[in-house]
């Protein structure tokens, strides 16, 4: 067990529900039709304790998620963050950190806020064969139900690619196309398209010199192993829409930059690009217009990227995470960028309660 109580709203629990009895039954309907939506929210350590960032605006997002597919919940945003306060005190959140941190167990631990709404199944039927659990397509018959976890998290795209920079490719597999699920809505129908971009990056290794490939190939035949130097390990695809532009990575949403002699523009798809308007992503325009950078929210072809001199994702998880190569093509010095580690730093600051957070994006525990 991770933590000790998940929050539980469904018709058979309700509360603070100890880790191992929180479970749903297995006809729910989200088990079959994907009929759910989530958030995935941050809580920092700081030095006055575990400050949630951008909790209501997440909360907000996932109302509407659910009003998109037509679930409604008795509670808003601020009771919801109400209940994952408690949630993480009830847990120790903040000690089990310090703890685990101290004793190098996790690197870089945050707590990790993971709310879903879906559709259950009233389980509590009478012992009666008549009875036709509600398990077709029509979801309006089922509860909408809700629960929120916390727990550790760490680096998502791992510590080596926060320092380095990620290696990327682009995915064979498009994002979600528009007018078919909402990629407005943070829904878990969404994931079945990014775990395939996901997968594909995890089992992909890019090579970047065709010598190598050469090598590779012969070495294979005799059985040998090859002296190949500048294979890359791809932590992360890029998806493009259905039209064939940039629209984001399978957890993240894309900032390019380009240098533009003395003049610094950063590009980012718009949300007509199927993209999920992220809360990083807005935090992050935010901060780079008032550190005086030009954003520009426009459709990105896929060789924009190849050329860009920095590019970086942004997400809950993967804050700001520099991208060193894409389709084992160098970025700019092949590095972290200048304008993403400053952007980096001002965004990391805030969150973690050591730069002003002049926008009041912190809500403490
Ligand atoms: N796009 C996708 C597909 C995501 O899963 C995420 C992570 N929630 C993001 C973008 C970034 O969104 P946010 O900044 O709100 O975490």
């Amino acid at each position: 067990m991770a933590t000790r109580y998940i929050y539980m709203n469904t018709f058979s629990k309700k509360g603070f529900i100890p880790w191992e009895e929180a479970t749903i039954h297995v006809l729910s309907h989200v088990i079959h039709y994907a009929s759910g939506v989530f958030e995935g929210i941050r809580g920092y350590r700081t030095d006055n304790g575990i400050a949630i960032f951008r909790g209501k605006d997440h909360y907000r997002r996932l109302i509407n998620s659910a009003k998109i597919y037509r679930m409604f919940v008795d509670i808003d945003e601020e009771g919801f963050m109400e209940i994952t306060k408690e949630l993480i005190r009830k847990n120790d959140l903040q000690n089990v950190l310090d703890k685990v941190k101290a004793e190098g167990r996790m690197k870089n631990p945050f707590v990790y806020i993971r709310p879903v709404i879906f559709r259950g199944f009233i389980s509590e039927e009478p012992d009666d064969p008549v009875i036709q659990p509600p398990l077709g397509v029509n979801p309006l018959k089922n509860p909408t139900e809700y629960f929120i976890a916390a727990f550790l998290w760490d680096d998502y795209l791992g510590e080596k690619a926060i320092k380095e920079g990620a290696d990327v490719i682009t995915s064979s597999w498009t994002r979600i196309a528009p007018n078919t699920v909402p990629a407005f809505a943070k829904g878990v129908a969404n994931y079945a398209n990014a775990q395939l971009a996901k997968m594909e990056a995890e089992l992909t290794v890019v090579l970047t010199d065709y010598k190598d490939k050469l090598a590779l190939k012969k070495a294979s035949e005799k059985g040998e192993l090859a002296d190949v130097s500048n294979l890359r390990f791809p932590v992360e695809s890029i998806q493009l829409n259905a039209e064939g532009y940039v629209s984001e990575g399978a957890g993240e949403n894309i900032f390019v930059v380009k240098y533009e002699g003395k003049n610094v523009k950063i590009y980012t798809p718009p949300i007509y690009a199927s993209i999920l308007p992220g809360i990083t992503r807005d935090s992050i325009i935010t901060i780079a217009r008032d550190l005086g950078y030009e954003v520009i929210e426009t459709m990105i072809p896929r060789e924009m990227l190849y050329v860009a001199d920095e590019i970086f994702f942004t997400g809950t998880a993967a804050e700001v995470t520099p991208i060193r190569s894409v389709d084992g093509i160098s970025i700019g010095k092949g590095e972290p960028g200048e304008v993403t580690l400053r952007i980096r730093e001002e965004y990391v600051g805030i969150a973690t309660g050591k730069k002003e957070d002049r926008y009041g994006w912190l809500e403490y525990v």
